[in-house]
């Protein structure tokens, strides 16, 4: 028999941005819904989905995280200070030309912000979820239809229950049920350009440094693995359709020769530890960020190229923002919130959008003036002091459209 509930808050998918938007949202309203289709919502569930990626996480997305889950046990138990970027473009035959160093000494700070690993993160916010009474969550149900009213959205979900909800957030990823039910486009920019990332280990130590190694084809980034010693790293490489399918069909032994080529032999001999895990270069992003008693956030709203660790940070800003524009109303889907929601958030996502899709094309693209380009402007920024430490807070998200630190009253 079909069942239909009422809720505040009606939230369409529990990756890593729904249940954070779940808990911090959960101190204001006492009845959050969280569906997933995918996934069981238990803290030892062998259902999740095996994700060996890695995030990092500024300190701006950590002083937030730290207010819904215990971050210091995280960060101590399995996360890696990140201190160093090391930017160095390659020559065409791998040869390398030049290197730059950004560090957070430069900012007078000791980190740029924390290596977390997915799965330990998903799993602390999954905790915390599942002890707060005011959060339900549904398991294995996804959306499927959406309509929305004066004063409230209603949600088939796919076994056939409904729920009337005040507000529904979309958080359901790139390929967003609810945008397209909502009939929300998206701006796409589509390369011929696809990505793998998996884990290796490396001879040579990496400590608190990530490298970012720009050629033709696009970025290819060494990440040091937390939980580890300094010898085990995230790859996430970047290339055309057709290299990509090459080096994921070639045998290990192939592969990490072609790794280690690619990392020109920064890190020593490489071996890969881990499945290859593949997407396409297509991103996008939402022509509108809220409508009638909804809302897009995280990818459902933007998903942009793994360029300077922008994904998440952007989501952790949509949810301080929602946070702060939904404690002005009682009515979490009261119009005129939602739309300033949409009007303050729209302009810097436009940016962080455009500015990762040029700095991915600039590492794909083989023209000669592009190519000139990115290296002189990364010798700009490493030869000018100031322009260096605004680069680095813009990339921090604290640059321009700085978004206030978020303060939680008990
Ligand atoms: C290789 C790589 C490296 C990255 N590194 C970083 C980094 O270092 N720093 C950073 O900030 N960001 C990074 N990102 C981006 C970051 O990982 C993503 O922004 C983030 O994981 C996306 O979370 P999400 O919850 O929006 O989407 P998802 O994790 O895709 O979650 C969406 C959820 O919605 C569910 N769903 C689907 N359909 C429905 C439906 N009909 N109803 C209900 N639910 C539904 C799905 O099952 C899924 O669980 C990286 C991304 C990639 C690809």
């Amino acid at each position: 028999m079909t069942r239909k509930q009422y809720c505040d808050i009606f939230i369409s998918g529990g990756g890593l941005a729904g249940l954070m938007t779940a808990l911090s949202l959960a101190d204001k309203f006492s009845k959050i819904i969280c569906c997933d289709p995918n996934l069981e919502f238990e803290s030892d569930s062998t259902d999740l989905p095996q994700d060996r990626r890695v995030t990092a996480l500024f300190n701006s997305s950590l002083d937030y995280l730290a207010n819904l889950i215990p971050l210091e046990t995280l960060l101590t138990d399995c996360g890696k200070r990140l201190s160093e970027i090391e930017i160095v473009e390659a020559g065409e035959k791998g040869q390398l030309i030049q290197t730059t160093s950004f560090k957070s000494h430069s900012i007078d700070r000791e980190e740029f912000g924390w290596v977390i690993p997915n799965e330990n993160l998903r799993k602390a916010l999954i905790d915390k979820v599942l002890q707060n009474r005011r959060i339900t969550t549904l398991s294995k149900k996804g959306v499927k239809k959406v309509i929305t009213r004066t004063k409230e959205a209603h949600i088939l979900l796919s076994n056939g229950d409904r729920v009337v909800s005040r507000l529904l957030i979309g958080a359901d990823g790139k390929n967003s049920r609810v945008r397209e039910c909502l009939g929300i486009n998206t701006n796409r920019i589509s390369l011929p350009q696809s990505g793998i990332t998996f884990n290796v280990r490396h001879q040579l130590p990496l400590s608190h440094k990530s490298i970012e190694i720009y050629k033709s084809g696009g970025p290819f980034t060494i990440i040091p693995l937390p939980c580890e010693d300094n010898y085990s790293s995230n790859i996430i490489w970047m290339d055309s359709n057709k290299n990509i399918d090459i080096y994921s069909h070639m045998d290990s032994g192939n592969f990490a020769m072609e790794i280690t080529k690619r990392s020109l032999g920064m890190v020593g001999n490489i071996e890969v530890t881990s499945p290859l895990l593949k997407w396409s270069g297509t991103y996008q992003m939402a022509n509108k960020l809220s409508h009638e008693r909804a809302i897009l956030i995280a990818e459902a709203a933007h998903n942009l190229p793994p360029i300077g660790a922008q994904g998440l940070n952007l989501t952790i800003n949509d949810i301080k923002l929602l946070n702060e524009q939904l404690a002005k109303s009682e009515d979490p889907g009261d119009f005129k919130i939602l739309k300033d929601y949409y009007s303050t958030r729209y302009l810097p996502t436009l940016l962080k959008f455009v500015g990762t899709n040029f700095l991915n094309l600039m590492s794909f693209s083989n023209i000669l003036p592009l190519k000139i380009i990115r290296k002189e402007g990364v010798n700009i920024f490493a030869n000018n002091r100031q322009l260096q430490s605004m680069l680095i807070k813009f990339g921090l998200g604290e640059g321009l459209f700085e978004v206030k630190p978020f303060s939680r009253t008990e």
